[in-house]
């Protein structure tokens, strides 16, 4: 991680925003919570979702070359032989002898444990995969594994969706899912959890149209992110030096955003040979060979891969710290999320503006019930107006709709814009319209 150029927002206001208003929690916080394992509140389900919502129409909807998959977490134990995982899915640890704290080798300097000064044990390897068992008798359970990452499942499923699908490369399978690693150093909010969301597409190609498809979605996916609003002075590839690739990889850029701890990586994207499904094709039982056979051209291969690896989890937070905005209005603060509509967790809020005017506040409920705006729109009127418009900028509501006195007579409401903070003045039957517009999904 590179620690200068780090952006002018501060981790903590973000997580103090996000606890405050309902993004996202410290796991059994209760309990005095769960080391690096988060749970998404209300608004915080709403953001992920749209922006799972919005790769997978960019990944699935808008092309006709990618089928989606939803493989299980567990998986055969041998999966995870094959891939590599079993054996070399690890960390070097150190433990002090004397505080007992667990270190990772490369993260520490000097020999002594920086906490106590006590001595450390032997480096040992550590595993990242968490196991369990699973087994109805006793004593005679399997030794199983929460899946590390969603790709094997892709990779083990190749044969099913290409055959049921009729699909023949280029093409790939896409998924989002949640992953498990029990990462030793953790840490920077939502970042990097032991329990995490993946957005995985493996892209199947012919051997030699590998690189020409490597560099097309290195530039698509860059401008997925771009296109959802996030400034591109704050992202940047990062090629993978020879000695940092798996031995089978022949190329690997990250995206990195420009977090506040740094420049920390998005997304991988890695050109990742015949390596996995002729792995598997050499373990499988069934005989599977996972080639793809060309009957145009009586051609036989095993089709090469190109993977394009994004984190939900670490998506959320680079749209959450770009989008973070704090300005003086007025000599006060107002803070306000300029996040694309798209991703928005709420859409619309519509307020009244005297609560205890019962014309006003059935107007409004009505307003309410009638906008569909393909998300959700909330109303509010547990505060004076001013208050109410803070609270949704905070949480980067992009319209407000507000009823008052006048509408009860002019049958007009005012629409008010986060961003700008303008008003604009519109007749109650073009509102469905007007929002429609503005909020296109
Ligand atoms: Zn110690």
């Amino acid at each position: 991680m590179n620690h200068e150029n780090k952006s002018g927002v501060d981790l903590k206001e973000i997580a103090n925003l996000c606890k405050r208003r309902g993004f996202i929690f410290q796991s059994s916080e209760i309990y005095g919570g769960m080391g690096s394992v988060w749970d998404y509140g209300p608004l915080g389900v709403e953001l992920k979702k749209n922006v799972k919502d919005q790769w997978w129409r960019r990944i699935v909807y808008d092309r006709t070359d990618v089928e989606g998959l939803d493989a299980a977490i567990l998986m055969n134990p041998k999966t995870w032989i094959a891939s590599g995982h079993v054996d070399s899915f690890a960390d070097m640890l150190v433990d002090c002898k004397v505080c007992k704290k667990r270190f990772r080798v490369d993260k520490v300097e000097g020999d002594v444990c920086p906490e106590c000064g006590g001595a450390f044990t032997a480096a040992k390897s550590f595993n990242l995969m968490f196991k369990t068992q699973v087994g109805s008798v006793e004593g005679e359970s399997q030794d199983v594994y929460l899946r590390p990452e969603t790709a094997q499942g892709i990779f083990v499923n190749f044969a099913n969706v290409q055959t049921s699908s009729r699909k023949k490369p280029p093409f790939g399978i896409a998924q989002i899912g949640k992953s498990f690693r029990n990462e030793i150093t953790t840490g920077n909010f939502i970042f990097r959890s032991r329990e995490f969301e993946q957005m995985e597409l493996e892209f199947f190609v012919k051997p030699g149209d590998d690189e020409k498809w490597y560099e097309y979605w290195l530039a698509e996916r860059m401008s997925w992110y771009t296109d959802l609003g996030i400034n591109k002075d704050h992202l940047r590839f990062r090629e993978h030096a020879k000695d940092e690739l798996a031995f089978y990889a022949k190329r690997c850029h990250d995206i990195e955003y420009l977090f506040p701890m740094g420049w920390s990586e998005l997304e991988g994207i890695a050109s990742r040979t015949d390596y996995d499904l002729k792995q598997h094709a050499g373990a499988a039982e069934n005989g599977s060979s996972l080639r793809y056979f060309d009957s145009q051209t009586n051609e036989s291969y095993v089709p090469y891969v190109i993977e394009p690896s994004g984190g939900v989890d670490r998506a959320v937070l680079a749209f959450l710290v770009d989008s973070y905005r704090s300005e003086n209005v007025r000599d006060k603060e107002r803070v306000y999320l300029s996040i694309d509509h798209r991703l928005a967790p709420i859409k619309v809020a519509v307020l009244p503006l005297l609560k205890n005017r019962p014309e006003i506040v059935e107007m409004a409920h009505k307003i309410l019930k009638d906008i569909k705006v393909g998300g959700r729109v909330v109303y509010d009127d547990t505060a004076s107006i001013g208050r109410l418009y803070r609270r949704q900028d905070e949480i980067g509501t992009p319209i407000c709709v507000t009823v008052d006195v006048e509408s009860l007579t002019d049958n007009k409401v005012t629409l008010r814009y986060r961003d700008s903070m303008e008003q604009d003045r519109v007749d109650i039957s073009k509102i469905k319209e007007v929002l429609g517009e503005k909020l296109k999904v």
